[in-house]
């Protein structure tokens, strides 16, 4: 314990890895939203007139913010390369991190050690994988003393022949596919287990699709082999069909027969594992801070947030403060797959981890930060994931239409009250609200003044917060100006009943429909490298206007629906384009290729 304050790990800060919305470098210029003139002056030294006339804009306007073209035709004009960047690129900090790591060349004094090689075991349902898992831990437990604590965190480590391994324990493919959806790389070999007794399984291939596409090597385990009837061969010739190749094939597949329940062939399994391990010569650095994975995450009712995971770079120590997903949270204590406290932990590792005030995702990925700024970069990837949500809580007029046509709309309630007594009571009677296409949802319910987690959460959930007799501060609303968040305070309990049946049968009667207010033929395609595309287009009918949903049909087939995000007559942005006249259209998210001659039907949402 004498070491436990010890710093012995190279430290790098955070939030130079952060991405910054406005970079010129190496003549190359980074860009996100809201750039304007003056800005853009002051990082690439061209003159504020210079860019404004180049940006098609009268010289004096250098508060201007650029849209996507404008700074297309500066870059074009003034010869730079450009790239826009995502706004909500830090959300994303965390992996990005990882992804450098694994690519990056460390100075000398990081040592890079081997780490124990991380293990999935897939398969189909009832081919053995439970039974195998259970006879590797059981026959190799690292620490003989601890005399069969097996506790599931997870994941398991285990030594053979003096090298250690790592299990991952949760059997199948899910975990595995749930890891990878969250774009985590955490499984260096799979095992795919399949039964000599029975036939190749779907659950067998798509073992074998997960395994492929996630570019790691397999281990064929031929289970029940001591079941009469057992067909090794079989099981070769039927994976072969799917390019599994058994190395007494000519490929480059070990396949090894196995009794999970007898525990035979687990030894020579355990040696193609830590072959396959060398071949792929898993390294990691360790005295750095710690990242890796979030592999479980549990809610304990006396310990509280559990999580656990594997650490995949440096060393992770108790009272390391970490970044998951987008927030922040101390490890107060930790303890390894055999429930024995520990101080730290190295790669290739997995450990169960106490403190972290909140439930990260499964897969999300996590790293030790030791800047004074922590607090400020998990902030800054929550607000870039609110900004995210709100983008996503339609918006948009498209996305209005989509949850109107296809559910039922929910309005979302924060419930805050002076007394226990009453807040149940007003919860009951609000829950029955809803009518034939609103649901009346809470989503929290508290007693107690509103405090600033609440409008965090009415924020992210598109919520009202109503309260009952309670004194809402100037600091909340001061939190809630410039947000969408409405807040209503009562102290008579059937006014809060009646605002809110008011309030849902004003929802109720905004029933929507698409109007057609215009027609339009392509007549150029302008492409602007990285932006996109432009429609040069003519209004043969109706109107064109900004912010309108647009179809495009191509021999009489609708080939798309979305929405304009921006309209042009020349270089000036317009609200509207008449019959007759031609205009640029860019319409947002276009994923297929526009051509001359497409038509652009124009339509309004109208209340019905
Ligand atoms: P999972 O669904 O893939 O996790 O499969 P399980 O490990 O739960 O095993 C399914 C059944 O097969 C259980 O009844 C096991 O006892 C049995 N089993 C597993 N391995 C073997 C084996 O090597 N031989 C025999 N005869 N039975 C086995």
């Amino acid at each position: 314990m004498a070491n436990k304050n010890k710093e012995n790990r190279i430290q790098f800060k955070l939030s130079d890895f952060l991405v910054k919305k406005l970079s010129f470098k190496n003549n190359v210029l980074l860009f996100g939203t809201n750039v304007s003139v003056n800005e853009l002056s002051k990082i690439t030294g061209i003159s504020e007139v210079s860019l404004a006339i180049s940006a098609g804009l009268d010289k004096t306007q250098i508060n201007h913010i650029l849209d996507d073209e404008q700074i297309a035709e500066i870059a074009i004009a003034n010869n730079f390369e450009f790239e826009k960047i995502d706004d909500i690129s830090e959300e994303n900090v965390v992996s990005k991190i990882l992804k450098i790591m694994a690519e990056k060349k460390w100075p000398k004094e990081v040592l890079i050690e081997t780490r124990a090689p991380i293990i999935t075991i897939m398969g189909h349902v009832d081919h053995g994988k439970t039974t195998l898992l259970d006879v590797i831990r059981k026959s190799h437990l690292t620490k003989k003393e601890v005399g069969g604590i097996t506790q599931t965190i997870g994941a398991y480590q285990i030594e053979f022949n003096g090298k250690k391994l790592t299990f991952i324990d949760t059997p199948g493919h899910e975990a595995f596919t749930e890891m990878r959806a969250n774009g985590s790389k955490v499984t260096d070999i799979a095992i795919i287990v399949v039964a000599a007794d029975d036939a190749l399984m779907p659950q067998t291939k798509e073992s074998i699709d997960h395994a492929k596409a996630a570019g790691v090597p397999i281990i064929v385990a031929v289970n029940k082999m001591d079941v009469v009837g057992a067909d090794m061969e079989k099981v070769i010739k039927q994976m072969a069909e799917y390019n599994v190749i058994a190395e007494q094939w000519g490929g480059d597949v070990p396949f090894v027969p196995i009794s999970a329940l007898k525990g035979e062939g687990i030894d020579k399994l355990m040696e193609n594992l830590l072959l396959t391990a060398e071949v792929l010569e898993l390294k990691a650095p360790t005295n750095i801070l710690a990242s890796g994975t979030v592999i479980e995450s549990n809610i304990h009712k006396q310990k509280g947030n559990l999580i656990s995971v594997i650490i995949q770079n440096g060393t992770l120590k108790v009272g390391d403060k970490l970044i998951v997903d987008d927030f922040m949270g101390n490890v107060k204590a930790m303890h390894d797959d055999n429930g024995k406290m520990i101080q730290e932990a190295t790669p290739g590792t997995p450990v169960e981890i106490y403190g972290i005030g909140a439930s990260p995702n499964v897969g999300s990925n996590f790293v030790v930060s030791i800047d004074k700024d922590t607090q400020k970069i998990a902030d800054v990837i929550h607000n870039a994931r609110l900004n995210r949500l709100r983008k996503r809580h339609g918006k948009s007029v498209e996305d209005l239409f989509a949850l109107m046509e296809n559910s039922k709309k929910s309005f979302n309630i924060i419930l805050k009250a002076d007394a226990l007594g009453v807040l149940n009571a007003i919860a009951a009677r609000v829950e029955q609200i809803s009518s034939e296409d609103i649901e009346v949802k809470i989503i929290r319910k508290e007693v107690g003044e509103i405090t600033s987690t609440d409008v965090i959460l009415a924020e992210a959930s598109n919520a009202h917060i109503y309260t009952f007799n309670t004194k809402t501060s100037q600091q909340i609303f001061a939190l809630t100006k410039n947000k969408n968040i409405n807040i209503f305070e009562f102290d008579i309990i059937y006014k809060l009943f009646e605002d809110i049946e008011d309030k849902i049968n004003g929802l109720t009667e905004d029933k929507f429909e698409k109007i057609e207010i215009g027609r339009a033929i392509i007549k150029q395609i302008f492409n602007f490298s990285k932006i996109g595309k432009i429609a040069g287009s003519e209004v043969k009918k109706g109107v064109v206007k900004m912010n309108s949903l647009i179809s495009i049909v191509r021999d009489g087939k609708n080939i798309f629906d979305g929405e304009i995000e921006s309209l042009k007559i020349g270089k000036d942005s317009v609200k509207e384009v008449t019959v007759g006249r031609e205009c640029g259209i860019v319409i947002k998210n276009l994923n297929i290729d526009i051509k001359e001659g497409d038509e652009l039907i124009i339509q309004e949402l109208v209340k019905k």
